[in-house]
């Protein structure tokens, strides 16, 4: 069964490319970052998809006043499993792109797709388009060899990823969350590195914190007739450094680097001249916080620590959150890191091993409904930049390590998952 999907999915190359030829032609930007949003792609994706013979598909329009058509579209494709009992494997990627950028940095028109040396070049074929189109070969290998995969497979296809998934999976988790089932597992291909042996299955919790340190101006020949609002900060910046990284040390090797960061960042300007003792100061945080670690107990650290420099200097200082985000890891022993890695083996020859990383993704979303996700694909990384690229090549390996996973059930039994959930 396995050869004969895998060699339909070999068969599958120019189909692949055409496709990624028509949804670069329809470029999806965010009404945010200057474009129209999605709809034109989710309607040829649609309708691409209804003539290839996958046809239960289900919109889930999130609306946007400022988006063509009014809405941000999500879409989803059902290929019916055998075991009904077994958990759904989702695909998720996403039909949002970033802007071409600075046009006189590309070797070609973005959104018309270049082919040569077994690449395709583009806005947006490599991220989101090449996972996307991974996910319809996969499908499409079970609908047009007449085989039905073991688990029910769901291809899921979100708008807003690029900015921060409020009308994507954001919006489908506050809006549609009986779309998944307890149990259900998604592959997020949207993230990787160029021999696809690394699996994502958490991300650090991450704080962006503002400082604001009042004090008394006052003439600098004179420093006892003010506060000193810049002295106060700068001490205050080294002892949060210090007392942080002290009280959150712990090592983690699933993260590069395998410590939570704690580093001052951007520093506002205070008085234009030298000889004034300034009274205001501001710095901000960027704060990445191993899992085990709570946003909250750094916070009441922080504060702690903010208590001894007001009381020292007789300033006041305010701690702010800018931005905050925590999410739960996925265990390196669930079962779509098993299937995963099964898949990578025993399709590719591969060895893979778990990972987490120090930004955020949308696989969080999941992960705090309970729903375990991983970020995998093979990919070179050129995301986001002029020239964007995909290898052919990837797009196909990766297809056949999606239809496996779908296809196999040795780690899906129904009494492994009842003992994991
Ligand atoms: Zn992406």
């Amino acid at each position: 069964m396995y050869r004969k999907i895998f060699e339909f999915i070999d068969s599958c190359e120019e189909t692949a490319v055409e496709l990624q030829i028509e949804l670069t032609k329809r470029p999806a930007v965010s009404p945010v970052s200057g474009g129209e949003g999605e709809l034109d792609k989710c309607l040829f994706l649609e309708k691409w998809l209804k003539e290839h013979g996958i046809d239960t598909l289900e919109r889930y329009d999130a609306p946007d006043p400022s988006a063509k058509g009014g809405v941000r579209p999500n879409l989803t494709a059902v290929i019916e499993g055998t075991n009904g009992a077994l958990p759904c494997f989702w695909i998720m990627s996403h039909l949002d792109v970033v802007p071409a950028g600075d046009l006189s940095l590309w070797n070609s028109d973005p959104w018309i797709v270049t082919r040569k040396d077994g690449k395709l070049t583009g806005r947006g074929v490599e991220d989101n388009q090449q996972g996307l189109v991974s996910s319809v070969l996969a499908a499409l290998a079970f609908v047009k060899l007449k085989i039905r995969p073991e688990h029910t497979l769901k291809l899921l296809f979100i708008a807003d990823e690029e900015c921060n998934s409020n009308f994507g999976i954001n919006w489908l988790m506050e809006n549609k969350r009986q779309l998944f089932k307890k149990g259900d597992f998604v592959l997020v291909p949207d993230s990787g590195d160029p021999a696809g042996e690394t699996i994502e299955i958490a991300e650090k919790n991450s704080l962006w914190l503002k400082v604001r340190t009042s004090g008394v101006q006052a003439h600098a020949a004179y420093p006892e007739k003010g506060r000193n609002a810049c002295l106060a900060g700068a001490d205050l910046m080294l002892r949060l450094r210090k007392d942080l990284m002290k009280k959150f040390s712990a090592r983690d090797s699933l993260f590069d680097p395998d410590y939570s960061t704690i580093e001052p960042t951007k520093k506002e300007a205070n008085v234009p001249n030298i000889n004034t003792i300034p009274s205001e100061d501001v710095f901000y945080m960027d704060i990445r916080l191993l899992p085990r670690y709570r946003v909250n107990d750094l916070l009441e650290e922080a504060r702690r620590v903010k208590l001894g420099i007001e009381q020292e200097y007789g300033v006041q200082v305010d701690l702010s959150i800018v931005q905050s985000k925590e999410s739960e890891a996925t265990p390196a022993d669930s079962p779509i890191v098993k299937m995963l890695s099964v898949a990578c083996k025993q399709v590719l020859g591969r060895d893979t091993r778990t990972i987490g990383i120090g930004g955020g993704t949308v696989a969080a979303f999941l992960r705090n409904e309970e729903i375990d996700a991983v970020g995998w694909c093979t990919l070179d990384n050129s995301l986001h930049q002029p020239n964007e690229y995909c290898v052919i090549k990837n797009m196909l390996d990766d297809a056949k390590v999606m239809a496996h996973i779908a296809a196999q059930s040795k780690f899906a039994m129904q009494s492994e998952f009842m003992a994991q959930k």
